[in-house]
C-alpha cells in the first residue's frame, strides 16, 4: 500500500475514532440516562417489567401487569385483525410502553414533566414519540377503558405516512372512545362498541335541542373539545363512529373508512368531505344517526 494512502488511513481513523467513541457512549449511556430520568421523577415507588410486546411500569406491590399485558395483547390482535388493513396500521414492531400510576398526583407530574398538553382533566395520555400510554389508576374507573382508548390513539398516531396525522377531533376522539368500548376479557373478544346509556343521554339532550348538532361536532376544532360541552362531544363522537361502522351499513362504513384514509393524508380536511364520501347531507347523517341511538338506547 502507499505511503500516501497509508497516511489517508490513519488520518481518517484520527477524524472517525472520537465520532465512533462519542456514538458508542451515546447507544450506551442515553437509556441509561432517561431511566436514571425515569427513576428520579417515579422515586422508588414503581417497577416495571416487560411481558411480550409491552413494557409495564406499576406502582411496587401491585399486581396488575400480567393481566393488563394479557388485555392489551388481545385487544391489540383483535383490532389488528379487523381494522389493520382499513386503518393502515403499522406492524407493531417496537414494545410499547404502558405507565400505570397509583394517583393523580403522580401521573401529573410524571406527564407533567414530559409532555406539554394539560392532562390536568385527562385521566391517561399517549406519546408517539416515546412510543408510550399512561394512565391514573383511579378507584372508580376501570383502567382498560383508558388504557383500549389511549392506545387507539397511539397507533393512528403511527399510521400516516408522513408525520403525526392532523386528525379532526371528532375523529380522533370518536375512534378512540368507539374502541375503549371492547371487551377482550371472554373467549369472544368484542371489538368497539356503543356506550348505550350515552345513547339514551344524547337522545334526551336532542329532543330539548341541547345536543351538539352533527354539522357542528364535525366541524369542530380542539377549541370545541375543551369547552364545557367537551364530554358530550366525546360521547357523540364515539356514537358517530358506532353508527358509520357498525349502524349504517356496508357501503356507508366503506364509505367511512376511505374518509379515514383521506384525513390520514398531510393537512387539513375541508369542510363538507365527510358528506362528500358519505353521499350523504348534514340534516340526513343526524336524522338517521339519532334513530340508530333509539334503537340501541336502552
Ligand atoms: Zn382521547
Amino acid at each position: 500500500m502507499p505511503l500516501r494512502t497509508r497516511l489517508l488511513i490513519i488520518k481518517l481513523a484520527i477524524v472517525l475514532a472520537p465520532l465512533a467513541l462519542a456514538l458508542a457512549a451515546m447507544h450506551f449511556l442515553l437509556p441509561g440516562c432517561a431511566r436514571r430520568r425515569e427513576a428520579a421523577l417515579l422515586g422508588g415507588n414503581y417497577t416495571s417489567q416487560d411481558i411480550g410486546r409491552f413494557r409495564i411500569v406499576e406502582p411496587r406491590g401491585s399486581c396488575l401487569a400480567a393481566a393488563i399485558a394479557a388485555d392489551m395483547e388481545a385487544f391489540t390482535a383483535a383490532l389488528y385483525a379487523e381494522y389493520g388493513r382499513a386503518l393502515s396500521l403499522h406492524p407493531l414492531a417496537d414494545r410499547i410502553t404502558i405507565r400505570l400510576f397509583a394517583t393523580k398526583e403522580d401521573f401529573e407530574h410524571f406527564a407533567g414533566a414530559r409532555i406539554r398538553q394539560d392532562v390536568s382533566h385527562a385521566e391517561g395520555y399517549y406519546d408517539p414519540v416515546s412510543w408510550s400510554i399512561a394512565i391514573a389508576l383511579l378507584s372508580d374507573e376501570e383502567p382498560r377503558t383508558t388504557l383500549f382508548h389511549e392506545a387507539t390513539h397511539l397507533l393512528m398516531a403511527r399510521s400516516a405516512p408522513l408525520g403525526h396525522p392532523d386528525w379532526s377531533p371528532w375523529l380522533s376522539e370518536g375512534m378512540a372512545v368507539f374502541f375503549e368500548n371492547s371487551t377482550v376479557g371472554g373467549r369472544e373478544p368484542r371489538l368497539g362498541g356503543a356506550d348505550r346509556s350515552s345513547a339514551a343521554h344524547v337522545l334526551a339532550l336532542a329532543r330539548q335541542g341541547r345536543h351538539v348538532p352533527l354539522r357542528r361536532l364535525v366541524g369542530g376544532d380542539d377549541a370545541l373539545f375543551h369547552s364545557e360541552a367537551a364530554s358530550l362531544c366525546y360521547a357523540e363522537s364515539g356514537l358517530l363512529v358506532a353508527y358509520l361502522l357498525t349502524g349504517a351499513g356496508r357501503p356507508a362504513r366503506e364509505a367511512f373508512l376511505r374518509y379515514v384514509d383521506f384525513e390520514r393524508q398531510p393537512g387539513p380536511t375541508p369542510p363538507g368531505t365527510l358528506e362528500s364520501y358519505l353521499r350523504t347531507p348534514f340534516d340526513t347523517l343526524e336524522r338517521d344517526w339519532l334513530a340508530f341511538l333509539q334503537r340501541i338506547a336502552p
